[in-house]
This record gives structure tokens, sequence and C-alpha cells, in this order.
């Protein structure tokens, strides 16, 4: 007998198949770093957004296992039930700190994913009713599912304007009567690695009195002469801001939070399901994540920062491609567009078999015919492992032909 979901399982696959989209996962048996262990080879890396190469750091595996000794390993609850230790309250007032130049009267609060932050917020904001949200085109996955929230729970209106098109968005600002307004955009794309234009965006968020979330995934810890996030890089200080930074890039452990002004992290715990019903991270990765941060101030940070960016420049010179464009990006995310989905695979494969792993990134991800190889970069990379990245793409390229 047939069985129908077993069939429909099998059509959406085939559909998939047939337009290269079908996903696999791979076996990482090494810590992350440089170089790992994937499917049984060592390969040079070129794919984590672990930017400063914290995520195996002695200092902060030793600081998990000393916060899992002073806190325990689990908070046992959501924060609003009794999930909300020292370790929470110590991280949130030094993330308060690191935003406390840029706006006022900051508050913050720490959530177990950046995913999660984005829905959270957004929601929250929604629910005061009737408000109309804006969204670069750009935008990651974890807003644009937020936004389908708040257009499921409180009818917000949603409006996409093209990528970075400051002229687009004001003019759809000047026709809306909606006295709430809520400008959304990555700060520095996921997936293109090009900043927004926040300057601009900050002065007409208060034009307007919208209310700006950017959401810094890509540039905390990293920009900015402490590493706290583009409002220090671009030296800007608003009352209009909400900021979300990420704790599982960069800063090498796991978890986001949310700044913004104190009013908006109290209506957080009132109205923010995703906050209010969910177990409020591990104390030990609070302790964790506030030992990265200390050490992103540190000399050490700075040192692995400017060097981060000695290497984005250098690669910014030599990637010069007769085949592929490479987008202009001065963050550790640089991409060459491909254009299908084959292709993009099949360069991919062909780094791999030259012991390089940098992965291939298809639609829905990013736009149809956009395909394209995803390269980051971290402080732990040589000079010399850029040399063997460009040496195997321009081999790659020349036999193709
Ligand atoms: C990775 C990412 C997120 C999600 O953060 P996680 O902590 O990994 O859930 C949100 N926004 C952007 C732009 C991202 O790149």
């Amino acid at each position: 007998m047939s069985n129908p979901w077993l069939e429909a399982l099998d059509q959406a696959n085939h559909h998939l198949q047939n337009q290269g989209l079908i996903r696999q996962l791979k076996l990482r048996s090494s810590p992350n770093g440089p170089f790992v262990d994937m499917n049984g080879s060592r390969l040079l890396s070129f794919s984590s957004n672990d930017y400063l190469g914290l995520s195996n750091h002695s200092a902060l595996k030793q600081a998990m296992a000393e916060g899992a000794d002073m806190y325990g390993t689990g908070s046992g609850a959501s924060a609003l039930i009794s999930g909300h230790s020292t370790a929470h309250q110590l991280l949130e007032d030094k993330l308060a700190q690191t935003q406390s130049q840029h706006i006022p009267n900051v508050a913050t609060c720490f959530i177990n994913t950046g995913f999660m932050a984005n829905m959270a917020m957004i929601t929250a904001l929604a629910s005061l009713g009737n408000i109309s949200i804006y969204s670069d085109a750009l935008n990651h996955a974890s807003i644009i599912d937020g936004i389908r929230m708040a257009k499921a729970q409180a009818q917000a209106q949603v409006f996409v304007y093209p990528h970075s098109d400051i002229e687009a968005l004001q003019a759809l600002l000047i026709l809306d009567s909606c006295p709430y307004k809520l400008i959304i955009t990555d700060s520095v794309f996921s997936m293109d690695g090009d900043f927004a234009p926040i300057q601009q965006l900050v002065k007409m968020a208060e034009q307007h009195q919208a209310l700006l979330y950017l959401d810094d995934a890509h540039g905390f810890g990293i920009f900015g002469k402490n590493g706290y996030g583009c409002l220090e890089y671009f030296d800007i200080y608003s009352p209009n801001i909400i900021y979300m930074g990420t704790l599982g890039k960069a800063v090498g452990v796991s978890g986001a939070f949310i700044a913004a002004q104190k009013c908006w992290l109290e209506w957080l715990i009132q109205k923010s399901r995703p906050v209010i019903y969910s177990t409020s991270p591990s104390p030990a990765i609070a302790h964790t994540v506030l030992k990265s941060i200390a050490l992103i101030q540190s000399e050490e940070g700075f040192k692995k920062r400017a060097h981060l960016f000695d290497l984005i420049a250098y690669w910014n010179q030599r990637s010069n491609f007769t085949r592929w464009h490479v987008l202009p990006s001065s963050s550790a995310i640089q991409a060459l567009i491909i254009g299908t989905n084959n292709a993009a695979m099949e360069i991919a494969k062909s780094l791999n078999n030259l012991n390089i792993w940098v992965p291939a990134i298809r639609p829905p991800t990013v736009p149809e015919h956009t395909a394209r190889l995803r390269i980051t970069f971290n402080a732990d990379h040589s000079f010399a492992h850029i040399d063997l990245l460009i040496e195997a793409l321009s081999k790659i390229e020349s036999n193709l032909g």
C-alpha cells in the first residue's frame, strides 16, 4: 500500500535533486580552526564565522570549566522563573558597557541564539500593534522569520526595500502614515559581506521617528577599536537604535544579546514569547562569554583584529579572477559569485580535492543565479593560507578553460 507521506517526501526530494539543491551534513571530527578534519580528510578551512579564532581558545575552555564549577551546567528555568543567575547579570552588565557610548540608558538581554533574539525582539515590538516594518531585501533568514511572526501575531505591515537602497526606503517612509515604523537590517550582510549604509539609516530613522534595528551578527567582536561592533566603528549615538549582537561567531561561544534603551528590554520580558517560554542559556556559557569579551578588549584582541584586517586587505589585493566576480567587501566575509548551483558545487568539490574547504551557498540562502563560494577569514589564518586558496582557485579556473 502506498504511503502518502513518503510519496510527498520522495517527490520533494526529487525536486531538490533536480535543482541541484540537496544539502548534506559533513562530519567534522576536530575542533574548529584554520584546519579541520572533515569527512575523514584534513582540510584548510575558510568556512567558519569564528572570525577571531576564539572557539577553541585555551582561556575560554578554562572559563567554561570554571563557569560550570561556579554556577552549574544548566540554568534550570526561563529567566523570569529562576533562570537569571549572577552569571547572566554580570554578562548583561558587561554587554551593556560595550554599547553604552552608542545608545543612551542602555540595557541588554542575553538570549540563547541570534535566531531567537531576532524573533524575540521583532515580535515584542510588533505586539504594540499596527506597526510598519521596513526590511532590507538581503536580510538574514532569522529576521525574515521574526517579521513573518510579527505579521501573523500582530498584523504588522511589511515593506521589503531593495538592498541598501536609501532612496527607495525614504520614498516608502514618506508615504506611510503609520506612526510606528521599524527599519531592520543586517549591519554586515551575512552572504555578501558588505555594510548597510548605517549612518544614513540612523539619520533617516531619527527623521521619521522610526526605530532602527541593527543585526550585527558579523560585526560584534570585529569592528570598532574595542571590537564592540558597528556602532563603535561608525561612531554612532542614537536613542532610536535596537542592537542585536551574536556571541557564537567572533565571540567564539554561543548565544546573542539585544541592547537598547532600558524601556525596550523591560518590554521584552513582558511580551517576548521566545524569552518568556524558553529556558535561559547555561550560566557556564554566560561566564565563558564574559571572559571572551574581556579577551576581545585586551591587547590579544587588538592584535587578532589587526591581523584579520591585514588578511582581508591581502585577499582584496590578490583575488583577481577572470571568470568569477568577488563582491566588494571590507569584512571577513568574501563572496565569489559563480552563478549556477551545479557550477558552485563543482568548484567547492574541486577545492575539496585540493584539501581546501569553502562552502558553496545556494538559493534560497542567496538570490537565484547567484550561487557562490562564501569565503571567510579568521585571525588564525596566515598569509600563506590565503596564497594556497588563491593558487587553488586559479588552477581550477584555468582547468575550466
Ligand atoms: C548567524 C546569524 C544570525 C543567527 O545567529 P545565531 O546565534 O547563529 O542563531 C542572525 N543574523 C545574522 C545576520 C546571522 O548571520
